[in-house]
């Protein structure tokens, strides 16, 4: 069935609203009519069977007929932190972590970022259309958010019960191992580093805070390689 992304459901969750590129999506491109069911997201985690009552000029009224949970989201909340690509590939990135089941995005600045952001938010928005239109795509109810972009030295290892620090210069701890010694988790940061890789004062910094360095494998991966890479293993091995 159709998903779309509803932001407007009434406070008693029987009906709700679809204006902009969903409703014209509905009414122009997909032709649908009253009385056509589809599924509502709202980025909660939960999804709406729903049938339109409704097709106006700019909006799609419908009736919403359950609630229910979605299979699709992993229980183990991974939010990645991305250290920013040049041009182009955090869309790429966005689109295939949101797809292996990423629960949030944080840009990150460090040190060997040769993209500078220019402080407006258009990029950002971009980049959550991106999430939520790989949301949809994917039949995941819970849309990843792409926060504002950070600092690396602000992560905050106590907000997560791990922080997996892929590092090109591990030999020896694979992702497999760290999530094998780390028992049961809710939640985990994955941080991936830029084209150029980490400082090794960065490195020092990021272990001496608790993060755990490990080796996705064999072989350098390119950044926009590496955290899909990651993503992969941890639901692989967490069977998310
Ligand atoms: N410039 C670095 C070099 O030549 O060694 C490579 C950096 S790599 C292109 C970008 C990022 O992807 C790294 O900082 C790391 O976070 C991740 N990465 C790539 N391959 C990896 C691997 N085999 N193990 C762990 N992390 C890896």
């Amino acid at each position: 069935m159709r998903r779309f992304f509803a932001q407007n459901i009434n406070a008693s969750g029987d009906k709700a609203v679809l204006t902009c590129d969903e409703a014209r999506h509905i009414k122009n491109v997909l032709r649908m009519k009253p009385g056509d069911e589809v599924l509502l997201i709202d980025g909660s985690g939960a999804e709406f069977r729903s049938v339109i009552s409704s097709v106006t000029g700019d909006s799609v009224e419908l009736d919403i007929i359950e609630k229910g949970a979605c299979e699709a989201d992993p229980n183990v909340l991974v939010t990645l932190f991305q250290c920013l690509p040049k041009q182009g590939k955090m869309e790429v990135i966005i689109q295939k972590c949101v797809e292996l089941g990423v629960y949030a995005v944080v840009p990150t600045v460090s040190d060997r970022c040769v993209v500078k952001l220019d402080g407006k938010d258009s990029k950002l928005q971009r980049w959550n259309k991106v999430s939520v239109e790989a949301a949809k795509q994917c039949g995941r109810a819970n849309v990843p958010e792409v926060k504002a972009p950070a600092k690396l030295s602000s992560l905050d290892p106590s907000e997560f019960d791990i922080v997996l620090f892929a590092y090109e210069n591990e030999g020896d701890r694979t992702l497999k191992q760290a999530l094998k010694a780390a028992g049961d988790l809710r939640s985990a940061a994955v941080v991936i580093g830029p084209e150029g890789g980490f400082t090794p004062s960065e490195a020092e910094e990021l272990i001496e805070k608790g993060a755990v360095s490990v080796s996705l494998g064999k072989r350098i991966l390119r950044t926009e390689t590496a955290g899909m890479a990651a993503l992969a293993q941890i639901m692989y091995e967490l069977e998310q």
